[in-house]
């Protein structure tokens, strides 16, 4: 058995399980959201939503689809249309404990 890290939501739901830290991710520099890439092994327990679009800081526009807890629905993280293949980890709300794999 392997340990990994189980990122959880305030409401206590697991949310995400990954086999390396997520302060090991890279940061998007627009909100400084942890960037996963859906590549790397990892479960995600979160359920999706619509996409909806968001108008920038900077003025533009991006579409993105909520990615919500679970149990209580709370907007965890965020997929964006542009980028397929990676999600955004809101690094405020979830919380890390050590799993065992
Ligand atoms: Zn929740």
């Amino acid at each position: 058995m392997s340990s990994g890290y189980g990122y959880f939501c305030p409401c206590g739901q697991l949310c995400l399980t990954l086999p390396c830290t997520a302060e090991t991710l890279r940061h998007r520099e627009y909100d400084t959201f942890y960037v996963l890439d859906l590549k790397m092994p990892h479960v995600d327990h979160l359920t999706k939503d619509e996409p909806f679009c968001i108008v920038r800081k900077d003025g533009g526009y991006e579409l993105r689809t909520a990615l919500q807890c679970r149990r209580c629905g709370l907007t965890c993280a965020y997929a964006l249309e542009n980028a397929p293949g990676y999600i955004y980890l809101n690094p405020t709300l979830l919380k890390e404990k050590t799993v065992t794999l």
